[in-house]
């Protein structure tokens, strides 16, 4: 297959949220896997609505997912082009003008339904006389402007869906240029998939009709033979069944982030859910674009459930390595000899990354001890064996008291953690305290804070 070039094309209208984020990655994924470019690409024509710090943002969430893009292009600087590509419709005879109002069209509509018609467009517009049309120019109307459909069934194979077929003599012709002359969401996006080249077009099942219609766009601007693939995904809701919008701010990946879930349990739970794929943890975007298959997917909406996400975050914890943190530890100043071993001895436990710095406090910083029988304490002193300490000596150790003051479990194990960590749960003893040393271990079995 020759390399592949996706792109992820959202509107700078608001944040993008957990349903964004699949698209983006299942493009960047498939990019990934096979070799291919990734474009970011905003879809900013609608100027009143787009915003430049929502396209920072995006970039900044999307980074944060790992997702670094090929190419970062804007649409409102492209214009120029639109305007060729409509021109192009225009002799061609595919694109003509309308002077319905918005009030016309609902009435007509209205009227449609009431008679149990479908509410397509009745092409009204294309019987127009010329001094009907002169008219209504003169009567300052100015037109908006309509791709003719071709009424023929329209096929393809979809990468995720299957066959395919939409019928277009059911679709109104769509107004690709409204009457102030801004562009509709439509043609950019074909003449921008045609000139860089687009090979594989994923994106929500929302667009499954678009998908119709631009299929014909693409016969006459590019012409015949170059239509991309297309997969449409399913959409992701909230665990209540609503769908996710960029305006309410729930599920954004700003959130998450700002929750404390990890990146890699975010990308893994939106590309994961909603297809046949239990939901597990993966160490890289490596494995995941390894693993992607986008005839997975189901093929219903799938609800996401935050509850799901956090487990996925401590058990993506658990099991991420070394390499795949050290930079994240050396932000809070955890590195030098004793960080790789503090990371296996302690990921085990956290359910947020930032609990390290917390436990980094215990094995290398000062803590208050919490002592609950100074008279054991002394005996655990009393009986601390030798440096060098290795991994052996939690076990020596406890040995060694058990049979000197005949406790064992709890009794035992307890007010030594209380003493030495200073709380009464974590990673095993046996793994830290190596990393905290006899001086430290025996200034807190004294009730000195160390
Ligand atoms: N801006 C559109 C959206 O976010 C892009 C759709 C497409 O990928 O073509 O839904």
């Amino acid at each position: 297959m020759p390399h592949p070039i996706v792109r992820f094309a959202p509107s700078p209208t608001g944040r993008i949220h957990i349903g964004n984020a699949r698209t983006a990655l299942l493009n960047f994924l498939y990019a990934k896997k096979y070799h291919g470019e990734f474009i970011l690409r905003f879809d900013d024509t609608d100027v009143e609505r787009s915003r430049e710090e929502f396209a920072q943002a995006i970039e900044v969430d999307l980074a944060w997912l790992g997702i670094v893009p090929d190419a970062v292009l804007r649409q409102s600087g492209r214009f120029p082009l639109y305007r060729a590509a409509a021109k192009s419709l225009r002799e061609a005879g595919r694109l003509y003008p309308c002077f319905e109002t918005a009030e016309e069209l609902d009435r007509k509509r209205k009227r449609q339904q009431a008679r149990g018609l479908p509410p397509v467009y009745d092409r009204a517009a294309l019987a127009l006389s010329g001094p009907e049309r002169a008219r209504l120019e003169s009567d300052g109307r100015r037109p908006h402007w309509r791709f003719i459909l071709d009424h023929e069934i329209v096929r393809w194979t979809d990468l995720a869906r299957g066959d395919s077929h939409i019928d277009c003599a059911s679709l109104s012709d769509p107004v690709l240029l409204r009457e102030d002359g801004t562009y509709l969401y439509t043609l950019p996006s074909v003449v921008d998939d045609i000139e860089q080249k687009i090979t594989h077009i994923i994106r929500g099942e929302d667009h499954v009709t678009n998908t119709a219609v631009q299929m014909q766009l693409f016969e006459v601007l590019a012409g015949p033979g170059r239509l991309p693939f297309f997969a449409h995904h399913n959409l992701l809701a909230s665990v209540g069944g609503e769908a996710l919008s960029k305006r309410s701010g729930a599920l954004s990946i700003g959130a998450l982030r700002d929750s404390g879930i990890e990146s890699l349990a975010v990308a893994a739970a939106a590309v994961m859910t909603g297809s046949s794929v239990a939901l597990h943890p993966v160490g890289s975007l490596d494995e995941l674009a390894a693993s992607l298959d986008l005839g997975e997917l189901s093929r219903t909406v799938a609800r996401f459930d935050p509850a799901e996400l956090a487990a996925l975050s401590a058990r993506t914890l658990h099991g991420l390595s070394f390499e795949a943190v050290r930079e994240r530890l050396k932000a809070y100043d955890i590195a030098g000899h004793k960080a790789k071993p503090f990371w296996l001895a302690t990921r085990g436990n956290l359910s947020a990354f930032l609990e390290v710095v917390d436990w980094w406090r215990v094995v290398a910083g000062e803590i208050a001890p919490v002592v609950e029988d100074a008279e054991f304490l002394a005996a655990a002193r009393e009986n601390m064996p030798g440096e060098p300490w290795d991994e052996t000596v939690w076990a020596n150790w406890t040995k060694a008291l058990k049979d000197a003051t005949g406790r064992k479990g709890r009794a035992l194990f307890h007010p030594l953690r209380l003493a030495l960590t200073g709380r009464d749960n974590g990673p095993e003893l046996a793994a830290l305290l190596p990393l905290i040393g006899k001086t430290k271990a025996a200034a807190r079995l004294s009730g000195r804070a160390a």
